[in-house]
């Protein structure tokens, strides 16, 4: 059985102050018990002080990027054992801001994984098409290279620390999300073909959230789809009272 996973991504937003009072909030207005897994994925500079905050609590810390090395001359990166270090059990990979704007391929981020996993992350890889693909009918060709380009070589006893998140390019911070079918039909063409690559049982335990203008009004809809297992939030993960509401949409079809 499935648990549903809501993590929040907040990009290059907040400040020091801010990050603490958000992160506060957020602990104080879910509690301890909650039935869901929930992660917060602050900016590098904040971990820290979010990880204090979060001690204690239910909920998980993640970062939002490392690069795939244990250490060295690699001025302005910060590596995955350093993550680790500062308490962060998740990293994002893969996401399409830095496939996109920052150039990132398949190959890059599959060294990525390989590295997180080695140093003891639990990863969140996006995938996703673009408007354009989804519109030229290649979304399935582009989730079945993100898959198998991301995750090859990863060991069948790894990939229970691997969640995907399904986050269709055109509706990450657009406002126009997914329809629950079009986020169904993805997932389970995602889930379909990890079990080609890793067997039935495998794909049956490996959580997909979907992310892409997840909202409170929105989120309980696409969380009952069978193969959408959470969600990975942005915008709306930078208001508390937002969040709570899509915590409490997961809760509620869990
Ligand atoms: C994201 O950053 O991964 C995301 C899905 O953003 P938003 O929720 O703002 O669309």
């Amino acid at each position: 059985m499935r648990r549903k996973f809501i993590a929040g991504n907040w990009k290059m937003f907040t400040n020091a102050a801010g990050a603490e009072q958000l992160a506060a909030a957020i602990v104080k207005g879910l509690g301890q018990e909650m039935g869901v897994d929930v992660a917060l994925c602050p900016p590098f500079p904040y971990l820290s002080r979010v990880a204090i905050t979060l001690k204690g609590s239910v909920i998980a810390l993640g970062a939002q990027n490392f690069y795939p090395e244990k250490e060295g001359a690699f001025t302005g990166e910060v590596s995955p054992a350093m993550l680790v270090d500062v308490g962060c059990r998740y990293a994002i990979v893969g996401h399409s801001e830095r496939r996109h704007k920052l150039g990132e391929t398949d190959a890059f981020i599959n060294k990525k994984i390989h590295s997180g996993l080695a140093a003891g992350l639990r990863i969140i890889l996006c995938i996703g098409e673009t408007l354009q693909e989804r519109e030229a009918n290649a979304t399935e060709k582009v989730l079945d290279t993100h898959v198998t380009a991301g995750i090859a070589g990863v060991k069948a006893s790894d990939l229970q620390k691997i969640t995907l998140a399904y986050e269709p390019v055109w509706a990450i911070g657009t406002g126009r999300n997914a329809t629950p079918d079009q986020a169904q039909e993805s997932h389970a063409f995602v889930r379909r073909r990890v079990a080609q690559l890793y067997g039935k049982e495998a794909a049956e335990n490996l959580v997909i959230q979907y992310g892409g203008s997840v909202r409170p009004d929105n989120a309980a809809i696409l969380m009952a789809e069978p193969d959408v297992d959470g969600a990975l939030v942005g915008g709306a993960s930078l208001q508390a009272e937002q969040f709570f509401a899509i915590v409490r949409g997961a809760m509620s079809v869990k």
